[in-house]
């Protein structure tokens, strides 16, 4: 103890934080009187000195000294280190735990500072204790439980955390025991589906298993499948399945299919897919709580009517995109496939409810080509521009379509296949015959487009 405060001693004054107090310089070996005086540390002191209560003050000062580590004992210096390494991990645990609400890793950290930190160290973690250091971590905002969201994850494989066993979900929990999950016929089909659909491929599974604390009832596993494969090449367009999907749409999701030969473009199919009716959604709950607050079947029209306002319309993009590769692929009859998908860029999105649904469909749709080894593009193509001659296209609105039509050249059809036009136009192949399906022309329209 002794020696090491005959270690030569230089000393600074620092300068901590806007409390500092004035320090004391001095040279020489430290004074032993200074290990008498025990430090009078005011609770949180550690941080900075904050004021502990309205109105009153609290003054330090601030002796600091500087030892060249070079002069100090080696062995009593390597020990110091270990101490700081095992001082460290415990606070940082503790500080953690604390600040996170865990009360399991509070015990866990003070259990450790019983093992590894002298007795004299371990009052820092002592809330009676004038030198405790975490007084502050009770008042931070308490971080999103994140921590505590972070799920078990394992590869599904008998050697694994996780293994599936008949129509069970095999959980290993250490020590041999095991908690089993019955799998539904229809989540083993699923499986099964998915595992075919990428064949020759190989699918990885991965199990995730979580559990909140806000949310304790429930347990949540998920089977994670995930297949690599090369990126897919572009394939030769004239011998492909055309796949426009258009986001960009005031309706919904608009999918054109095509083929060309290169002398020819012929259209398949146009559907359009539109989300439940949002207003008539909101309208039904209505009806299902004012059922309910009549006392009519009340537990039933009350479920009912959150389920129908909670309208996840994310499920509802995932669904259609699905489609969208279905049909694709039942169309392509052994083609290759080539999308594109018209996605607007989150920016200029009208700050509606569809448009915002609408942009989750990219990364959806990118998911799914990179599954099934599409050929896929994100490009937008103008729906404005006149895909023959360039002119800036007129609107005409009827109660079912909004029709685009060009005054220089007679071009007209359905706003949202414009962009269609334009992808055709860019993949080199010829353009198809305009309508791609039948329109009714308001009478007024007919004579703008025969001139
Ligand atoms: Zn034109």
């Amino acid at each position: 103890m002794g020696k090491l405060y005959k270690a030569p001693v230089r000393l600074e004054p620092v300068h901590r934080g806007n409390r500092a107090a004035e320090a004391h310089a001095m040279r020489g070996p430290a004074p032993r009187a200074l290990e008498l005086e025990s430090p009078r540390l005011a609770r949180g002191a550690g941080y900075g000195g904050k004021k502990r209560k309205r109105g009153l003050v609290e003054g330090f000062r601030v002796l600091t000294l500087l030892y060249r580590v070079g002069e100090l004992p080696a062995g009593a210096f390597q020990r110091l280190v270990e101490l700081f390494k095992a001082y460290r991990a415990v606070g940082a645990l503790y500080f953690w735990s604390k600040r996170l609400g865990l009360s399991e890793g509070v015990e866990l950290a003070l259990e450790r500072a019983r093992q590894q930190l002298p007795y004299y160290y371990r009052h820092a973690f002592d809330e009676d204790s004038r030198v405790y250091q975490f007084s502050e971590v009770g008042r931070m905002r308490r971080p999103r439980k994140v921590v505590l969201q972070l799920p078990l994850v394992e590869a599904v494989h008998p050697n694994c955390g996780c293994y599936i066993e008949e129509n069970t979900l095999v959980v290993r929990l250490g020590n041999g025991e095991r908690l089993e999950l019955p799998l539904p016929e229809r989540a083993l089909k699923w499986l099964q589906e998915k595992e075919r659909e990428v064949a020759p491929l190989k699918v990885t599974k991965i199990v995730r298993v979580q559990w909140r604390e806000d949310r304790p009832e429930y347990l949540k596993v998920q089977i994670v499948l995930r297949v690599e494969r090369k990126k897919p090449v572009m394939p030769d367009p004239k011998s492909a399945l055309l796949c426009y999907v258009d986001a960009n749409s005031d309706y919904g999701i608009v999918a054109v299919y095509a083929v060309s030969d290169g002398v020819r473009t012929k259209v398949l199919e146009t559907p359009k897919l539109r989300p439940p009716n949002r207003s008539r959604r909101l309208k039904a709950a209505a009806k299902r709580q004012a059922a309910a607050a009549y006392g009519h079947k009340r537990g039933i029209n009350l479920a009912l009517a959150r389920l129908s306002t909670r309208f996840r319309a994310k499920g509802w993009v995932k669904a259609a995109a699905a489609q969208i590769f279905k049909k694709a692929f039942q169309r392509a009859n052994d083609r290759s496939v080539v999308m594109n998908f018209d996605i607007p860029d989150p920016e200029s999105v009208k700050n509606s409810y569809l448009q915002k649904t609408l942009l989750s469909l990219g990364k959806v749709a990118r998911n799914l080509a990179n599954w099934f080894g599409v050929y896929a593009t994100f490009e937008c193509y103008p729906s404005t521009k006149c895909p023959y001659c360039g002119s800036e296209l007129e609107m005409i609105y009827t109660r079912r379509t909004r029709i685009a039509y060009c005054r220089n050249c007679g071009f007209y059809d359905d706003r949202d296949f414009v962009p269609f036009y334009h992808w055709v136009k860019a993949l080199g192949l010829p353009m198809p015959k305009h309508p791609l399906r039948k329109l009714q022309l308001p009478e007024e329209l007919k004579p703008l487009i025969n001139s």
